[in-house]
């Protein structure tokens, strides 16, 4: 049976004055869903936000890592200093990373090896542009970015892969890929998995759904079959909104 996971990616947003009183906010919701809840602060503010809920049901995940596991890397975080503040889930990928920071699916392979390496759990993120889709080559991009970034990986490190599939065009836009949209490329990214591993293991795989997720629309995309779950950027700021995402199970 495979999760369902809705996770609150923060990016840039929430100095420690912030982070505590949405931390508190969060604390005061109540989940009446089964989804797994995960918040990725920025690095400076992983440890306060483990800290603070550590006895919740609340994950603290990371943004970002570096592949290398340590050394002159001016500015960059290892795995093992994630892991050394509680850190156990890491996101890979996201479209901000590939676009503002050039990571390539090579980077990426390789921080995806670090990360199972040192039994962490990574969201690996990935997503055509608008003009993929328009030209309607979106699905060849997303199969692209699968085979390069996982698919050196062997069958066992599967149980701590999800994917969140994020068209770009839908990231921080308002604009919403339509459930059934997000359904039609969800399940091709379970056949393509499938063709490759076998049906077991991309029946296990959650898949996540990101791009302008709102209260209002998480429902609809969530009842979809192979919708496991969101990554949630702007609405993730506001604990309310969050709480109504997750409970949209
Ligand atoms: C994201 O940053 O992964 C994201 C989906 O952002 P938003 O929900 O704001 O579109």
């Amino acid at each position: 049976m495979r999760k369902q996971i809705v996770a609150g990616n923060w990016k840039m947003n929430n100095d420690l004055p912030e982070t505590e009183d949405l931390i508190l906010s969060l604390k005061k919701q109540v989940k009446t869903s089964n989804a797994e809840v995960m918040i990725a602060p920025c690095f400076v503010n992983l440890y306060h936000a483990y800290e603070a809920l550590r006895h919740q049901d609340i994950e603290v995940a990371a943004q970002n890592m570096h592949y290398a596991t340590n050394g002159a890397f001016t500015g960059e975080v290892s795995a093992d200093m994630l892991a050394s503040v509680g850190i156990k889930t890491v996101i890979l990928g996201h479209s901000e990373r590939r676009a503002y920071f050039n990571e390539s699916d090579e980077d990426l392979a390789k921080k995806v090896d670090t990360a199972l390496n040192k039994k962490m759990r990574a969201i690996f993120c990935f997503g055509e542009e608008l003009a993929d889709r328009k030209s309607n080559n979106h699905e060849k991009v997303v199969e692209e970015r699968i085979k390069n970034g996982l698919f050196h990986l062997p069958n066992e490190a599967w149980k701590s892969i999800v994917l969140a599939y994020e068209p770009v065009w839908a990231i921080g836009t308002g604009e919403t890929a339509s459930p059934e949209q997000a359904q039609e490329m969800h399940a091709f990214i379970r056949k393509t998995l499938a063709n490759k591993y076998g049906n077991d293991i991309a029946d296990e795989v959650s898949i996540l759904y990101g791009g302008s997720v709102k209260p209002n629309n998480a429902k609809e995309i969530f009842s979809k079959p192979d919708v496991d779950g969101g990554l949630i950027g702007g609405a993730s700021l506001n604990a309310e909104d969050f709480y109504a995402i997750v409970n949209a199970f």
